[in-house]
């Protein structure tokens, strides 16, 4: 019999891990404890709205190659959508002051010096005194290295350090920015294209990623939760799923690609992150008016970001802690003022049919303390390994981690 290699989660960390297999010859078997596959990155019919909308809006970026890899293998790589350069809109509510970012093309970062590419009340000394947040010490935050505060970092660096962190970036871990900040801005504007699953995540990545597997004979068990892990002799040796069992064979693997919090649960001998952070989002359901763009950056408002599709606009707010208690229509009547403003468009006082989303685990706190706790794939244990977002991926809690975390523990475990 060969040997099976069995998946636990099916979200992309898992998905990537099974297919990664899948090419690789191996069999696979994925258990996944819902009733669908995706996991935070999912789409649904929301009942308030009547219609499929996201979980949250995920924003890539052209470097993100993991993620580009994960949907050419299945076939999907025209689904995720961006303009041809790095230009991104923003919106001062305070000033009504609006503005285009645009990173040229190359890596000699021209835009610094140009006026009407960079962020308007900054000069490009601002911008070189952010060289020493590229390689920072390793248990550094980032007020450690930079100064929190300026025109600079109210505009961009403070938004930008947020959106990829979902953590404070006064107190966020330097080297995760610096990741972030070295495969996409400092690598020129062709890194850094936004890109957004336009026909939604489920469409985008998950459904192509389900066909692929499903047209390669691989099965995907839903509802089936991994309550237990029996460990014997250094190795994992059977699999509880409650009313089924699955004994594994002498040369049977497994990859637990589940959320932190459920694999201590199933491990407690394994290190991993235990704060978290919320990200609220907020739909309305109504058209953008033509010419609106795809992502605008909102400052001084509660509103970050707001994606505009054909028949929504959506707004991220990312380490929303503070709102996560906030009472729902007095979060929707004050993001709508702002998305109203931003877009002019509507009765700023009327919100449209509109749904909350609050995600109150969306991440892991990407805090220096949360990054020590981050396990690697390889565990004590010989057929056993870990992916998730949460891992150590040396990149905030992204697709582009996640993806990278199920590649890794695909390889392995394939060895
Ligand atoms: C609101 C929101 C906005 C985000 N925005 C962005 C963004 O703009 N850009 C970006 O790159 N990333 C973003 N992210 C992060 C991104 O969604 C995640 O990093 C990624 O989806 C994590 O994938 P994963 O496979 O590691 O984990 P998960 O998606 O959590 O998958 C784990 C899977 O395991 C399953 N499971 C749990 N317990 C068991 C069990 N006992 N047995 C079997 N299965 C189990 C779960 O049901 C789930 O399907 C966002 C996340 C959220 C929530």
């Amino acid at each position: 019999m060969p040997r099976t290699i069995h998946v636990i989660g099916a979200g992309l960390a898992g998905l990537a891990a099974a297919i990664q297999l899948t090419e690789a010859g191996e069999t696979v078997a994925i258990h996944e404890a819902a009733g669908q596959a995706g996991g935070r990155c999912r789409s649904y019919h929301d009942p308030a709205l009547d219609m499929e909308i996201d979980n949250g809006n995920h924003l890539l970026l052209s470097a993100n190659h993991a993620a580009l890899g994960f949907l050419r293998v299945v076939g999907a790589d025209d689904k995720l959508v961006g303009p041809p350069h790095a230009d991104f809109p923003f919106v001062d509510l305070k000033t009504d002051e609006r503005w285009t970012l645009k990173i040229n093309d190359g890596r000699i970062p021209w835009w610094i010096f140009d006026k009407a590419a960079r962020v308007p009340g900054t000069r490009a000394g601002d911008y070189l005194a952010l060289a020493r947040l590229l390689w920072p010490g390793r248990d550094a935050s980032v007020g450690d290295v930079i100064a929190c505060k300026g025109v600079l970092y109210d505009r961009l660096v403070g938004p930008l350090l947020l959106a990829a962190l979902n953590t404070a970036p006064p107190e966020g871990t330097a080297a995760l920015a610096a990741a972030v900040l070295r495969e996409t801005v400092a690598a020129g504007g062709q890194a850094c294209r936004p890109l957004v699953a336009r026909d939604g995540l489920g469409p985008t990545f998950i459904a192509p990623a389900l066909d692929y597997l499903s047209k390669h004979g691989v099965t995907i068990g839903f509802g089936r939760r991994l309550r237990a892990l029996t460990i014997a002799a250094g190795r994992a040796v059977a699999l509880d799923f409650g009313d089924a069992t699955v004994r594994l064979g002498a040369d049977d693997r497994v990859i637990l690609a589940v959320p932190p919090v459920v694999a201590s649960a199933l491990l407690p001998e394994i290190s991993a992150p235990s704060e978290f952070r919320a990200i609220v989002n907020a739909h309305f359901r109504v058209a953008p008016p033509p010419g609106t763009p795809p992502i605008v950056g909102v400052i001084n408002g509660i509103t970050e970001w707001i994606f505009a599709f054909s028949d929504r606009l959506s707004v991220t707010i990312s380490g929303a802690d503070r709102l996560v208690d906030t009472p729902r229509e007095a979060l929707a009547k004050t993001i709508w003022s702002e998305v109203a403003a931003v877009v002019r468009m509507g009765d700023a006082e009327a919100p449209p049919r509109w749904q909350i989303v609050r995600e109150r685990r969306a991440t892991f706190a990407a805090l220096p303390s949360e990054e020590r706790k981050r396990p690697g794939a390889e565990t004590s244990w010989r057929n056993l390994w870990l992916a998730g977002d949460w891992t150590a991926t040396g990149l905030p809690a992204t697709i582009e981690g996640a993806i990278r975390s199920g590649n890794r523990a695909a390889a392995l475990a394939a060895r």
